[in-house]
């Protein structure tokens, strides 16, 4: 955990559109964990942040063992062919191990995840005996070692079993539990703020009169937030007043604050402003559709994402640019957005220069896009399952033609 650095987000001095890949990149190069570590019980860590390596104290399995039910013997004493072997007394099980030593020409019963005794290295399956009066018979002998597990063969001890910056998913509490960790160093949960910003918006239904916007925003960033497996803090909603938005950034109990609206230049961009003002914030124009205007910057040390007001940009923004950014600050890397090639089931032409994103699905193997690129049409985003992503250059998609498609799943949603 270290201080971000106040000229974190500046831009190369001249350049005026900033491609999607260079803006992420000074991202990824100058942000860094903003949390801190605590301990948590490795049964309450799903989906925490391990925030070291974690190794395994004890070796997974701890002993030799036995994969099956059926009967164990040393397989060097014996003659190849058919056997016929008098049991000893007792038997190994789960736990319950098979305290003597099997003799040479003996065998034992055994079951599956028993210790495997002394005396013995190989078992052969139960279904391949016959069992008489104290005696097995089976037909042939099997390989040495054959059904059974050695020490240690799927995690030494002190191997490392998971590293610092993994993200905990159900199997992995299996591995850490198999292992001996019953407790993990994880990060801190990020908490991420987020603030709508607007004289026009109300709450969703408040008031009918159509001058007003309901806030669409809010609840779609705050799900992304717990999605994502972070502590949504609720801001609000401020309007377009300088005082007051400063006040809720001054009081604001989080780690990173998320806001739309107010984030281009205009005379009520009053997030750029402020940021501006307050000297460290950079107003990014980004050669993106759509999305374009995002102001970042740092409020008291502070990062904060300035996402552009219209829905449809603020999820783009939020997926490719707020996304990656928020799993740095919260100590599990920077991440990628999983993507598949697919054939295209629509037409597209599109000039050069900037990156674009359409709001997709697929329907019987390829990939249709949104009847409107209107980046107010906020039912397309609901729509669609993901989007697909359409390079720099110039291009037309022909309908067979495979385009990049980003499956929301991929986006962690
Ligand atoms: P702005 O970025 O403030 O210029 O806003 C661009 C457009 O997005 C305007 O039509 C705003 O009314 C709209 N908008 C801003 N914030 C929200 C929000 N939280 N929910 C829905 N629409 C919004
Ligand atoms: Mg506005």
């Amino acid at each position: 955990m270290s201080q971000l650095a106040n000229d974190c987000f500046a831009l190369p001095p001249g350049v005026y559109w900033t491609p999607v890949d260079d803006a992420l990149a000074i991202l990824r190069d100058r942000l860094n964990p903003v949390v801190g570590v605590e301990t948590c019980l490795t049964a309450d860590a799903d989906g925490r942040v391990l925030a070291r390596d974690h190794f395994a104290p004890r070796a997974n399995p701890p002993g030799a063992n036995t994969a099956i039910d059926g009967y164990g013997f040393a397989l060097g004493t014996l003659s190849p062919g058919a056997q016929d072997l008098p049991l000893v007394a007792g038997r190994a099980a789960a736990g319950a191990p098979f305290e003597g030593v099997v003799p040479p020409g003996h065998a034992v019963r055994i079951l599956t995840g028993a210790l495997v005794p002394a005396g013995v290295d190989t078992v052969v399956m139960q279904e391949d005996c016959e069992l008489a009066e104290g005696r097995i018979t089976f037909p042939g002998l099997p390989k040495l070692g054959a059904n059974t597990r050695k020490a240690g063969e799927d995690v030494p001890a002190d191997a490392r079993v998971l590293p610092g910056g993994h993200v905990l998913r159900p199997p992995d509490l299996a591995l850490l539990s198999a292992v001996g960790c019953a407790t993990v160093e994880v990060f801190r949960p990020l908490r991420v703020g987020v603030l709508s910003t607007g004289d026009e918006l109300c709450a969703p239904g408040a008031d009918p009169d159509p001058a007003r916007t309901y806030d669409a925003n809010r609840p779609m960033l705050l799900a992304l937030a717990a999605r994502w497996g972070y502590v949504p803090v609720d801001l609000g909603h401020v309007g377009d007043d300088r005082a007051v938005l400063r006040a809720r950034l001054d009081s604001a109990q989080a780690d990173v604050v998320l806001t739309s609206g107010g984030a281009s230049a205009g005379e009520e961009d009053h997030v750029s402003a402020l940021l501006q003002k307050a000297g460290a914030m950079q107003a990014w124009r980004i050669a993106l559709k759509p999305g374009r205007p995002l102001a970042l910057g740092l409020w008291n040390g502070m990062p904060v994402f300035g996402l552009p007001g219209n829905p449809v940009a603020a999820l783009v923004c939020a997926l490719i640019f707020a996304r990656p950014t928020l799993s740095l600050l919260a100590g599990s890397g920077w991440r990628a957005p999983v993507g598949f090639d697919m054939p295209a089931a629509f037409a597209k032409r599109k000039k050069a220069g900037r990156r674009e994103y359409l709001r997709a699905r697929i329907v019987d193997g390829q990939i249709e896009t949104f009847a409107s690129e209107g980046s107010g049409r906020i039912s397309g985003l609901s729509w669609a399952d993901g989007l697909v992503e359409l390079s720099e250059p110039a291009q037309e998609v022909r309908p067979g033609d495979r385009v990049r498609f980003l499956p929301y799943g991929g986006f962690g949603f």
